[in-house]
């Protein structure tokens, strides 16, 4: 071991939604369609949109048709299941509010789950332990959404375990039924917060993270090197206009500044990964790509689905999510 391995490209995808009841209302026309499986089309069905480019590739595209069981075949699968051969990994839904990323990241991480459960009973010869852990981040502040205690949680620098989130409370799943328990919690406290602060969710960034031990039966637990360790992390995150200017020059200021910080520092720090650049990465620079460093870069697998409303009144902000994905691949 310690080869350096080749760095693997991150998995960039987008996802149509189907035109909703109100812009269909409105008469708003769809300004992007697939051209493939990896093509995205602008329709420019305005002429001072003409300077959009027509065309955009990627790894996949999905119209709004696709299931999310196709969106996770193709856009995520491979990667959550690397948690299985001890591989870290980060699937991101990226994307203004309301195109979707609360929608696809659910259905991916209840597809991840039942195939991560279905393996496990595929292979009787080992034995598995799946942990479970859920946080929020807003205005930078860490949040456990497992436990009713609202105080912002600390990072800390473990030397073996890179950055660690304090006190961060950690559930051994018992089975699958048990996760559904766990994602009812988070669900909850997710809203008690909202309220309590008066905030959306499209202002926070919300991480489902399950980790996975496994080893040959006869020497699970003890600390043998047969043991495979990882996590696969499902990364919901907050609005992507929040990292726009006009949401920071606004009145939420506080808010727009800090999402703005861990938007843009996620955008470069992926940037910077996709490039295969050597140079300094910023992971350090916020709190969502200190929480996901170990699984973003070196071994880790990432996959990002760009989520966008194919609707005329969300042009400009669809086209900030396609620069962005584009900085990623
Ligand atoms: P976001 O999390 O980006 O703010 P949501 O996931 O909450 O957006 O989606 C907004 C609305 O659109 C929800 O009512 C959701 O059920 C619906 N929706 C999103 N994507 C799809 C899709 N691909 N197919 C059908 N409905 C969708
Ligand atoms: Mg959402």
């Amino acid at each position: 071991g310690g080869e350096e391995q080749q760095q693997e490209r991150i998995l960039v995808s987008v996802r149509l939604r189907p035109v909703n009841a109100r812009e269909a209302e409105r008469g708003d026309g769809t300004e992007w369609e697939c051209a493939g499986p990896a093509t995205l089309k602008f329709l420019g069905t305005i002429p001072e949109r003409a300077m959009f480019p027509a065309s955009y590739t990627y790894d996949r595209v999905f119209d709004p048709e696709c299931s999310t069981r196709q969106v996770y075949d193709e856009g995520a699968k491979e990667v959550a299941l690397s948690v299985l051969s001890g591989i870290n990994s980060s699937i991101f839904a990226y994307g203004q509010t309301s195109s979707g990323k609360t929608y696809t990241m659910l259905g991916i991480t209840e597809h991840s789950m039942a195939e991560i459960y279905a393996y496990i009973d595929q292979h009787p010869d080992r034995e598995f332990i799946l942990r479970f852990s859920a946080m929020e981040i807003y205005n930078e502040a860490v949040r456990d959404l497992l436990s009713s205690d609202t105080t912002p949680l600390r990072l800390l620098d473990d030397p073996e375990k890179g950055t660690v989130v304090e006190k961060l409370t950690e559930e051994t799943l018992r089975d699958k039924g048990h996760l559904l328990e766990l994602l009812a919690v988070c669900e909850a406290q997710r809203q008690i917060g909202e309220t309590a602060l008066n905030e959306t969710s499209s202002r926070s960034h919300q991480i489902l993270r399950l980790t996975v031990e496994s080893s040959a039966k006869q020497f699970l637990g003890k600390g043998n090197s047969s043991t495979l360790q990882a996590c696969v992390n499902f990364v919901d995150l907050a609005g992507s206009e929040r990292a726009s200017q006009t949401a920071a020059s606004g009145m939420r200021l506080k808010e727009g500044s800090h999402i703005n910080k861990s938007l843009l520092t996620l955008g470069k720090v992926i940037r910077q990964l996709s490039g295969g650049r050597n140079g300094h990465i910023p992971y350090r620079d916020s709190k969502l790509t200190r929480i996901l460093q170990s699984s973003l870069g070196g071994n880790a697998r990432t996959a990002i689905i760009c989520t966008m409303s194919p609707a005329h009144c969300h042009v400009e902000q669809s086209r900030n999510t396609l620069l962005f994905a584009n900085c990623a691949k």
